[in-house]
């Protein structure tokens, strides 16, 4: 069995595309299939060497691994188009020599005129240049006109992709509007007819692929039975959508892998979210490592209808892996995130870090967030936000701020300090949420957060006894 991704290097990897990629990847897992990389980069104006990059590093950092591509070779290459510009000649070649394909010489000017005068919807070639004698084809090459290349499509031909996906799907070739181009005149040839070569001389088995590619898949087929290739077999993925069930866009939210990355989400989070969207468990669970999805998914268990996608529970999801990822490892993802909030990291030791880590990445849905929380460990005195400032604003929160005073004058700066200054500060009289907000406040600055007498040890005797003086400078007018 042999799968390919064909990514096209126009722009960055799109949640639709690494779903394709994860699902062909996940089926090779499976099954043990041959996985190919394709680099599908014909449109030579959209298509660029760094968009190309950009997705590769996107599939390596989703953990996706393929046997043949553009870096990793293979017997099938080369794995660019851009690069088989002669493979493609020939078969052309072919194709006029026996009468399935055709130049044409009609002009973007006469096609619109064309397409002006012709029936209300789909434009269909009517077959102007089809039928040129050798004559008339000369007079027009003396004129100078450059040619596209048409497919002659038979008459009366009907298609049937037997989709592992969806069942059969007919076609017939009376519908796919005309003669098509497969050669621009520039002499670029077009997407529906080269990756039928491809696939075929890559010796490509199944496709597996997007649902928008299902309506040119008739055309891909009609070539390769004129060129006497073979046809691979066919899974289109449902497509992805929004919660307005309109194609998923940046309106919805972020879309495109690398983003998702430089946010803090894990790739194993993303994986695991992505290949639920094609496909769910029978047991109804959700969170699955991709070596449990491997167990259980097959090519024909593959949702049949679109999926929403539903970025409120990756969050959730991610927040789940960063919970549960080794300590270790999460805090050295954690640390360029730290670092991009402006504090430095070098010097800290790792004991520490980790401790708070532990402590603070439950309240972390991506690694980013850390940005927000880790100021109250890292700087001596974290700036009061609007509602702990509003607490402390009172005679009651006074109270536990003199207590708090006291207690620290009193208490010694040993190791273990935290319960000793917890205790004396209760003794303010200040009762239950008053006493817990406040104190939460005057250490913290804010009034959400780890529990005190697992934060105070962490955030250290010095810092806690200037977090007091502050807060009792500020709120003791
Ligand atoms: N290059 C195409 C795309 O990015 C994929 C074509 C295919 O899978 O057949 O949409």
């Amino acid at each position: 069995m042999r799968l390919r991704f064909a990514p096209s290097p126009t722009g960055y990897l799109h949640i639709g595309n690494a779903r394709t990629a994860i699902l062909n990847y996940l089926i090779k897992r499976k099954t043990g299939a041959t996985l190919v990389l394709r680099v599908e980069d014909t449109d030579m104006e959209r298509s660029s060497r760094e968009s190309e990059a950009s997705i590769l590093a996107d599939l390596r950092w989703l953990g996706i691994e393929w046997d043949e591509g553009p870096d990793t070779g293979g017997a099938h290459g080369p794995y660019r188009q851009s690069e088989r510009f002669d493979i493609y000649r020939e078969y052309t070649e072919k194709l006029i020599a026996s009468g399935s394909a055709y130049p044409c010489y009609c002009t973007q000017d006469e096609l619109d005129a064309m397409r002006r005068e012709g029936r209300e919807g789909a434009f269909e070639y009517p077959g102007t240049c089809r039928d040129l004698t050798a004559a008339e084809r000369a007079e027009r090459e003396a004129k100078g006109l450059k040619p596209t290349v048409r497919f002659r499509v038979p008459a009366g031909e009907s298609v049937t992709v037997n989709d592992l996906i969806k069942g059969p799907v007919a076609f017939s070739s009376e519908n796919i509007g005309g003669d098509f181009i497969i050669v621009r005149s520039d002499g670029v040839p077009v997407y529906n007819y080269i990756v039928i070569i491809d696939d075929a001389l890559m010796a490509i088995t199944h496709v597996i692929r997007g649902e928008d590619h299902l309506s040119n898949t008739p055309k891909q087929i009609l070539i390769a039975r004129a060129l006497g290739l073979p046809v691979p077999e066919y899974a289109h993925l449902a497509l992805v959508m929004g919660d307005d069930r309109k194609k998923l866009s940046k309106r919805h939210g972020i879309t495109s892998v690398d983003l998702y990355r430089s946010d803090g989400y894990l790739p194993e989070a993303l994986v695991n979210y992505i290949a639920m969207l094609g496909w769910a468990a029978e047991s109804g669970e959700e969170i699955m490592p991709l070596d449990d999805i491997v167990r259980h998914i097959e090519i024909g268990g593959l949702a049949k209808s679109a999926a929403v996608f539903d970025f409120q529970k990756l969050r959730w999801m991610n927040a789940h892996y960063i919970r549960s990822a080794g300590i270790g490892a999460i805090t050295e993802l954690f640390v360029p995130h730290i670092e991009k909030a402006g504090y430095a990291v070098a010097g800290l030791d790792r004991a520490w870090l980790e401790s708070v880590i532990a402590l603070t990445r439950v309240y972390c849905e991506v690694l980013s967030d850390i940005g927000r929380i880790i100021g109250v460990f890292l700087e001596e005195v974290p700036a009061l936000d609007d509602d702990a400032a509003a607490f402390l604003d009172d005679d009651e929160a006074r109270r536990v701020i003199a207590a708090a005073q006291d207690a620290i004058a009193a208490s010694g700066a040993g190791a273990d300090f935290a319960p000793a200054l917890i205790a004396a500060i209760k003794g303010s009289g200040v009762k239950g949420k008053k006493l817990f907000l406040s104190m939460r406040a005057i250490f913290t600055g804010r009034l959400a957060g780890p529990e005190l007498d697992q934060a105070l040890p962490l955030i250290g005797f010095e810092k806690c006894a200037k977090r007091v003086e502050a807060a009792r400078a500020r709120c003791s007018a």
